[in-house]
C-alpha cells in the first residue's frame, strides 16, 4: 500500500497524502446578555442584568475584569467622588463631559467587578455603576496573521486573489457561535505532528500515562511515543484542524482548541502499512479520541481495516477520510478508507477558491459525502516551530471537516456519530459543480453545522412589572436558565424546550424582589 503521489510510479500507485511537490531537501513530495463560553452542558450565553428599580437589562457576551463604568449623580461634587475612587484605590482613565461625566474607573488588583459595583452603588456618589461589557460584531475574527491577511480563503473568502466570494466554510460566522472544542481529542493518523511547533503545541494531546503526545509505529516493532513529523504531511492536516486560533501567531484552525493526538504510521517517503494504521486505529480508540482523520488511502480493499474501523464506530468515533486526488469516480473504483460502507465515515472531496470541484479530485455520489477546502491551504510547516507552508489535494480537505466535527461534538455532547453526521451532511452549502458528484452536492458550512448561538434578550417589563427574558437557540433543545445576584454564585431558576422555532420566553417573578440580578442560559447535558 502507498500512501502519495509517488511521482517515480506509475498505476496502482496513485494514492497520495498530498498533491503538489514541494521541492525541499532532496523531494518532499507532498508534502459569546453576559455570554461566556460554552462546552458541551456548560455552554454559558446570554446574560442579563436588572438594575435596580430600572426596566433596562444590560445583555452582553463578557465583561471586562479590569474595569467598570460609573456616572456621577448630577448633584454630585467630583471632588468628594475622586476622594472616593482614591480610597478605592480605583484610577479614573476617562470622563467624558459630554456624558454627564461618565467615567471609566479601573479596578485595583484583587477587586472583582460585582463587588467594586456594589461598593460605588453603596456610596451614593453615582446615579449608577456597571461593568464595562463587551460587545461583539456577528462575526468572530481571530487574530492570526495569515488569517487576517485573507491567506485562508477557506476559512473566509471575500474574493481575494481571484476567488469567489463566500466561496468558504464561514468560518467567522461558526465562530460566533464556538471556537473551542477543548475537551475533544481528535486523533491524525499520518506522518506524524512536529508537537513543538508555534501554532500546535498548546493544542497538542498530552497522554496521562506518558507525557507524549501520542504513537509512532513507524520503528520497525519498537513503537515509541515520540510521533515526530520527519514528513510534513500530518504536521500540515494538524494545523487545519487545530492550529492555536487567537493567539497572534501563524494560521488558525478551524477548532481554535482541541487535543491533537498525533499516531505516525506514515515514513518520511510517504508510505504507511495497514498493520501499522490498524495499530494507531486502536490507540486512537483507546484512549479516547472522538474524531480521526485519515487523509491517505488507495484502492485495495483490507477486510482488517474494515473492522479497525468498524470497531472504532462502535465506540463512536466519527472517521473523516480524503476521497483522493486521482479524478477517479470511486462510487466505480472504490478509494479505501473512504470507500469503506460505514455509517461512522465521512468522505471528502476538495473544492477550490471559486467553489469548483478540484481538478484531479475523486468524487461519487455514493461513496464521497461532501467537499470541502482543497487547494492553495496555507498551514503549519514541519520544519521547524515556526514555520507555514501550502498544500492542497482531498487531504487538506478532510482537516477543514475534521475541525468542524470537533466543535459540533463539542457542542451537542450527547449526540451519537450518526447524528452528528446528519448534522455535518444536512448543512452544506450546495453547489452546481459537485451536483452528482458526491452524496450531498455540496461543500462544508461550518456555520450552519454549529446551529445557531444561544441568545438571551430582554423583554421590557410594563410598569415595572416582572422582568422577563426571550432566548433563542437550537429547536426542540433544553435550556436551563440561571440567575446569580454577585456573577459568581448562579442557581436555576427555570429550565425549558425550545419550540420548533428554536425559542421560549421566561417571566422571573421574583426580579421585584432583589436589587440586582444577572442571568444566564446554559444548553442541558
Ligand atoms: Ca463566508
Ligand atoms: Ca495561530
Amino acid at each position: 500500500m502507498c500512501f502519495y503521489n509517488d511521482p517515480s510510479s506509475t498505476g496502482e500507485c496513485r494514492s497520495f497524502i498530498l498533491k503538489n511537490l514541494i521541492p525541499v531537501i532532496g523531494f518532499r513530495f507532498f508534502k459569546t446578555a453576559l455570554v461566556l463560553l460554552c462546552l458541551s452542558m456548560t455552554q454559558l450565553t446570554g446574560l442579563a442584568q436588572v438594575p435596580p428599580s430600572s426596566a433596562k437589562a444590560q445583555l452582553t457576551s463578557r465583561f471586562r475584569a479590569d474595569r467598570i463604568l460609573v456616572r456621577p449623580k448630577a448633584d454630585t461634587n467630583l471632588a468628594a467622588l475622586a476622594n472616593f475612587h482614591a480610597a478605592q484605590k480605583a484610577q479614573v482613565t476617562r470622563t467624558f463631559e459630554g456624558i454627564d461625566n461618565l467615567q471609566i474607573v479601573r479596578l485595583p488588583k484583587g477587586e472583582t467587578v460585582p463587588g467594586f459595583i456594589r461598593r460605588y452603588e453603596q456610596s451614593g456618589l453615582v446615579e449608577y455603576a456597571e461593568p464595562d461589557y463587551i460587545v461583539h460584531v456577528a462575526a468572530t475574527t481571530p487574530n492570526d496573521p495569515y488569517y487576517t491577511n485573507g491567506t485562508l480563503w477557506g476559512l473566509n473568502n471575500t474574493g481575494q486573489n481571484g476567488g469567489t466570494v463566500d466561496a468558504d466554510i464561514d468560518a467567522p460566522e461558526g465562530w460566533d457561535v464556538l471556537t473551542s472544542a477543548s475537551n475533544i481529542v481528535v486523533a491524525v493518523l499520518d506522518t506524524g505532528v512536529r508537537y513543538t511547533h508555534e501554532d500546535l503545541a498548546e493544542n497538542m494531546w498530552v497522554n496521562p500515562n506518558d507525557g507524549g503526545h501520542g504513537l509512532n509505529v513507524v520503528t520497525n516493532g519498537n513503537d515509541s511515543n515520540n510521533p515526530e513529523d520527519d514528513h510534513g504531511h500530518g504536521t500540515m492536516v494538524a494545523g487545519i484542524l487545530g492550529a492555536v486560533g487567537n493567539n497572534g501567531k501563524g494560521v488558525v484552525g478551524v477548532a481554535w482548541r482541541v487535543q491533537i493526538m498525533a499516531c505516525k504510521f506514515v515514513d518520511n517517503f510517504g508510505y504507511g502499512s495497514t498493520s501499522d494504521a490498524i495499530t494507531c486505529l486502536e490507540y486512537a480508540r483507546t484512549n479516547g479520541a472522538k474524531i480521526i482523520n485519515a487523509s491517505w488511502g488507495d484502492y485495495d480493499y483490507s477486510l482488517s481495516l474494515s473492522n479497525a474501523i468498524y470497531s472504532a464506530r462502535n465506540a463512536g468515533i466519527i472517521f473523516v477520510a480524503a476521497a483522493g486526488n486521482d479524478l477517479r469516480n470511486t462510487d466505480i473504483i472504490p478509494f479505501y478508507p473512504a470507500s469503506y460502507d460505514l455509517d461512522n465515515i465521512v468522505s471528502v472531496a476538495a473544492t477550490t477558491r471559486t467553489d469548483d470541484l478540484v481538478s484531479y479530485s475523486n468524487f461519487g455520489v455514493t461513496n464521497v459525502d461532501l467537499a470541502a477546502p482543497g487547494t492553495n491551504i496555507y498551514s503549519t510547516d514541519f520544519l521547524s516551530d515556526s514555520a507555514y507552508s501550502t498544500d492542497e489535494g482531498t487531504s487538506m480537505a478532510a482537516p477543514h471537516v475534521t475541525g468542524t466535527l470537533a466543535l459540533m461534538l463539542a457542542k451537542y455532547a450527547t449526540e451519537t456519530h450518526q447524528q452528528i453526521i446528519n448534522r455535518l451532511l444536512s448543512a452544506t452549502d450546495p453547489l452546481p459543480a459537485l451536483s452528482g458528484k458526491c452524496v450531498t452536492g455540496g461543500r462544508l458550512n461550518f456555520q450552519k453545522a454549529i446551529g445557531p448561538p444561544i441568545r438571551l434578550t430582554a423583554i421590557p417589563p410594563v410598569n415595572n412589572g416582572p422582568f422577563q427574558l426571550h432566548l433563542s437557540g437550537d429547536p426542540n433543545r433544553t435550556y436551563i436558565i440561571q440567575v446569580a445576584t454577585n456573577l459568581t454564585y448562579w442557581s436555576p431558576v427555570f429550565t425549558n424546550i425550545t419550540g420548533t422555532n428554536g425559542t421560549f420566553d421566561f417571566t422571573d417573578n421574583q426580579s421585584t424582589n432583589s436589587t440586582q440580578r444577572f442571568y444566564r442560559a446554559l444548553s442541558a447535558p
